[in-house]
């Protein structure tokens, strides 16, 4: 899932002080996951926003709604009606939502909330861990399933640096050396002679430097 922080209340404050009514608007799918954009961080916000604006006197009214998906046409239909009712929209959204929002209202600001992190899982309640980069050419199978591209601080493709201390990265001692891991789980899966299999190499460009990507699936188009 994607995963995002909220930004402080003081920049927010920054971008929605000029506007007269403001939507607040969020997302119901990853960043709820990950508790920074849902309905419950929606109410929240506007609960911290309301009394910030009060202390300071002035300030925007704030309307609070939430949709399933913000970066779903289908989901925004939701939000046509309310993004036109107001002069400005806070989206909760990960980037990619509140740009799609965007490109549906040329004619209204849409502001973003939060700060879009990384791909990952949620490791445990409260912890959030990046375990992909999203590269466009998947070689967990060389791997075991650990992904030396998000999970090694050096993205080392080809084997560890040689640096790990007591299976710790040396970059920083809190976090395990993906390698380690790689090299134990294939040992424990006696698949170790994966490592030695020729694999092409990282094709960054299928990351970068074309601009944005691209799926385009005929079979799903209406
Ligand atoms: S190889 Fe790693 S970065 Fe690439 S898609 Fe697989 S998990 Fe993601
Ligand atoms: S210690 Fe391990 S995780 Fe850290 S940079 Fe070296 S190979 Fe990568």
């Amino acid at each position: 899932m994607i995963t995002a922080t909220r930004k402080s209340l003081d920049e927010i404050k920054n971008m929605i002080r000029p506007y007269t009514r403001v939507l607040v608007a969020g997302c119901g799918s990853c960043v709820a996951e990950c508790a920074a954009g849902g309905e419950k961080e929606v109410a929240q916000l506007v609960s911290a926003l309301s009394m910030a604006f009060k202390i300071e006197g002035g300030g925007p009214s704030l309307t609070e709604v939430t949709v399933d998906r913000q970066c779903v046409n289908i989901f925004l239909d939701e939000l046509e009606d309310p993004t036109r009712s107001h002069d400005a929209v806070l989206s909760l959204a990960c980037g990619a939502g509140v740009q799609a929002l965007a490109e549906r209202h040329a004619d209204r600001n849409i502001f973003p909330a939060l700060d879009t992190q990384f791909l990952g899982q949620t490791k445990s309640p409260g912890l959030w861990l990046e375990n992909c980069l999203g590269c466009g050419q998947c070689k967990l199978f060389y791997f075991g399933a650990i992904c030396p591209l998000g999970r090694c601080a050096k993205q080392l493709f080809n084997g560890p640096c040689g640096g790990s201390q007591n299976g710790k990265c040396e970059t920083d001692s809190e976090k395990p050396c993906a390698w380690q891991l790689i090299i134990d789980r294939l040992d424990g899966l006696g698949a170790l002679n994966r490592l030695e299999e020729i694999y092409e190499p990282c094709d960054w460009s299928l990351k970068q430097g074309r601009g944005p990507r691209k799926i385009e699936r005929e079979d799903q188009q209406s």
